[in-house]
């Protein structure tokens, strides 16, 4: 999300000027990246004038997760979080698709160390797409190892773990690839520096296992159902190898920002003659029509903002 279009932010309980948003650059959120958060997308229904947020409460409860692996101590509750969100999405009255950041920081003068005292911000801002459709990505296998569970859990959905995704997508671009694909410390695939990956093989689609270092993608999550109830494929979660990413029949990246985008090739190997696969076109028809509340079968993954 461009920042500069970004308008009223809620700041711990207040709604400022984005401008006015400020944090002390002593805080340990400023030091050490102690933080936690979230981004939800809210999709512009021009028909029904309405905003959705897609899967709003699967966030909340990961942001829960989060806020509890890192004892974090947190004043707000659950439905005070929620509450914060509605009213900082309602207070921009955007008409577009936006992103919304929810960021619990360790404020005050702490260490990196300290439980609080906590703050929080909830940003909303306007958002594209990633990547054009007809365009997907061409990956690399990156020579950086995905952070794990021994470590740095890439389950919690954290600044701090965004500087390993950092390093293998900054290694990506600079070698003229768009994006990255981690392997984990077992050397099975994991996910992308800010994606999960799902691959097309004889027929099924498969994707990493939860244990597989990768974050418990809310986007994964909603297309292996989607994948298994509209499309009626076989959805299997494994171990994936390397060269399984090289002879895939087609392969896709999901996640919230990145939405649902065609792997072309990974280290040069052409997948699909190079062009997007039929399943992930599918897919992708049939994940842009829920989030934007036209498939009002799925109306339960949504929560209207406007009343
Ligand atoms: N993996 C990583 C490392 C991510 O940053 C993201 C984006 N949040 C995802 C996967 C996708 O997760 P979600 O579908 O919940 O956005």
């Amino acid at each position: 999300m461009s920042s500069e279009k970004i308008k009223k932010i809620w700041l711990n309980g207040r709604l400022v000027l984005a401008h006015e948003a400020k944090v002390n650059v002593l805080t340990p959120t400023c030091q050490f990246g102690a933080n936690v958060f979230e981004g939800v997308r809210c999709y512009w229904n021009d028909e029904d004038q309405q905003l959705y947020a897609f899967k709003l409460k699967d966030h909340l409860k990961r942001l829960q997760n989060s806020i509890k692996l890192m004892r974090f101590e947190i004043g707000f509750a659950e439905e005070q979080i929620e509450a914060a969100f509605m009213e900082a999405v309602k207070a921009n009255s955007y008409q577009e698709d936006i992103e919304v950041r929810i960021n619990v920081f360790l404020d005050g003068s702490g260490s990196w160390y300290s439980s609080g005292p906590t703050g929080m911000f909830i940003a909303p801002g306007p958002k594209g797409r990633l990547y054009e459709k007809e365009k997907g990505v061409h990956c690399c296998v990156s020579s950086w190892e995905r952070i794990n569970d021994r470590s740095l859990s890439p389950r919690v959905k954290m600044g701090a773990t965004y500087m390993n995704s950092r390093l293998a997508q900054l290694e990506a671009v600079q070698n003229g690839y768009d994006t990255a694909i981690f392997l984990n410390d077992l050397g099975k695939v994991s996910e992308a520096p800010g994606s999960c990956i799902f691959i097309m093989r004889n027929g099924a689609l498969l994707t990493p296992p939860l244990t597989a270092s990768i974050l418990e993608s809310i986007t994964r999550a909603a297309l292996m159902e989607l994948a298994e109830n509209e499309l009626k494929l076989k959805v299997i979660e494994r171990d994936i190898d390397r060269t399984e990413l090289y002879i895939a029949d087609e392969s896709f990246l999901c996640g919230t920002a990145m939405e649902i985008v065609s792997i072309l090739s990974v280290d040069r190997f052409e997948l699909n003659q190079g062009k997007p696969g039929l399943i992930t076109e599918k897919l992708r028809q049939i994940f842009f029509d829920i989030a934007r509340g036209k498939n009002k079968r799925y109306l339960d993954w949504l929560t209207p903002i406007y009343n």
